[in-house]
């Protein structure tokens, strides 16, 4: 019994004042029960105000990148070490939005995420294909290279990692994989980690993910919870979910 993990994706929303209601309804409303987790990764301004709204419940809280550089002439780049003088539990790395609209290469995202490790920061690796790619048969090939990349940069630290599966069709579309759709990725995601000495990695599912569909997702044996973005502005939508 692997539990579950649910990760709220502010992406570039909120506000101090929307931020403070939110961070209050989470900390209040979120439980801790064994095998049950929740964080979100919010935008890098407003990490300090995460970790003071959040101190003391059992909230976590990330970030949504991380620079692949330990430090320098970077401009605009946010480093690990940065990221952890601010408590930040989690990094997303290689969400597709970054691939897509930043030009993110497997071999960043890797790097990105040996990079995170390091800082004591487990990285949050999506993966995913786009509806091109599914439409050609390609998903497994995809996902299998993305996910080989950043094993061949970690090693036998690919453990620690948790793995997104993030289908690109999926992500703000409000079309949802199936839960047998997702199900038969993750299995293949399973075993790649597996192979790599990694089996436990918890591989979370993303893409229009809400209360009403995260129960299903969830009961399925390789889904260990759920990179969640536009439901997640809704605490209670967010807290519902995990409580699936
Ligand atoms: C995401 O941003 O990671 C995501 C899955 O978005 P949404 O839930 O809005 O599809």
């Amino acid at each position: 019994m692997r539990g579950t993990l649910t990760v709220g994706n502010w992406k570039m929303n909120g506000g101090l004042a929307d931020n403070a209601t939110r961070f209050a309804a989470l900390a209040r409303g979120f439980r801790a029960v064994p095998g049950r987790a929740l964080a979100v990764c919010v935008p890098f301004p407003y990490l300090a105000q995460a970790r003071d709204a959040l101190a003391g419940s059992a909230v976590g809280y990330g970030a949504q990148d991380v620079s692949r550089h330990a430090s320098g002439a970077f401009t605009g780049e946010v480093s690990a070490a940065m990221l952890a003088e601010f408590g930040v539990r989690y990094a997303i790395v290689g969400h597709s939005e970054r691939r897509q609209y930043h030009g993110e290469r497997d071999d960043e995202v890797g790097a990105k995420a040996r990079g995170a490790l390091a800082a004591g920061i487990t990285p949050i690796v999506c993966v995913g294909e786009t509806l091109a790619e599914r439409d050609a048969g390609s998903t497994g090939a995809v996902v299998g290279r993305q996910l080989g990349a950043v094993i061949e940069v970690l090693g036998v630290s690919v453990d620690r990692i948790v793995l997104a599966y993030e289908p690109v069709w999926a992500i703000g579309t409000g079309r949802t994989a199936s839960p047998e759709q997702a199900q038969e990725v993750h299995a293949r995601l399973r075993s790649q980690l597996a192979a790599a000495g990694a089996k436990d990695v918890p591989v979370l599912y993303g893409g229009s993910v809400k209360a009403a569909n995260a129960a299903a997702l969830y009961a399925m044996p390789d889904v260990d919870g759920g990179l969640v973005g536009g439901a997640s502005l809704d605490a209670n939508e967010l807290l519902a979910i995990a409580g699936s």
